[in-house]
């Protein structure tokens, strides 16, 4: 069966989509823990990052630096922290998270609350700067 983030990348869930390629695709977290929290998912299906074959690995990583550069241009912040856990999606992703300080990568934290409008806005100026 599909992961959540397959039928995301063929468009079968919405999603706020902020890059695509060939391989590789970028969305933000439905439940961010800073504005512009974004995931980046190779389009294979494979659960767990140090599984995945090496070009695919590096692919992913080169494919999020990008993204990186994107975020940080659109929300303000002192740098994009990397973080991969895969404990609840069985689906390959990175998480590229807005910093400012330490405790903005808390998962345990409460989740920010953002209206529909908020992430349509975050993810279109995070995709312009693509
Ligand atoms: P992890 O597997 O890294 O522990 O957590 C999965 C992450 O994916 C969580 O931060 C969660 O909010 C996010 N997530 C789970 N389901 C969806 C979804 O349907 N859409 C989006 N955009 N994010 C999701």
């Amino acid at each position: 069966m599909a992961t959540i983030f397959t039928k995301i990348v063929n468009g079968e869930i919405p999603c706020y989509k902020v890059a695509e390629d060939e391989k590789f695709f970028a969305f933000l977290d439905i439940n961010p823990v800073a504005k512009g929290h974004t995931l980046v998912i190779p389009k294979v299906e494979d659960d767990y990052i140090f599984h995945l074959d090496e070009e695919t690995y590096i692919g992913l990583h080169l494919f999020a630096k990008k993204v990186a550069a994107a975020v940080e241009k659109a929300i303000p912040c002192k740098r994009i922290g990397e973080v991969v856990l895969g404990l609840e999606v069985p689906h390959t992703h990175i998480h590229l998270i807005p910093l400012n300080q330490e405790s903005d990568v808390d998962f345990k934290k409460p989740k920010l609350k953002l209206t529909d409008e908020e992430m349509k806005q975050i993810a279109a100026s995070i995709a312009k700067n693509f």
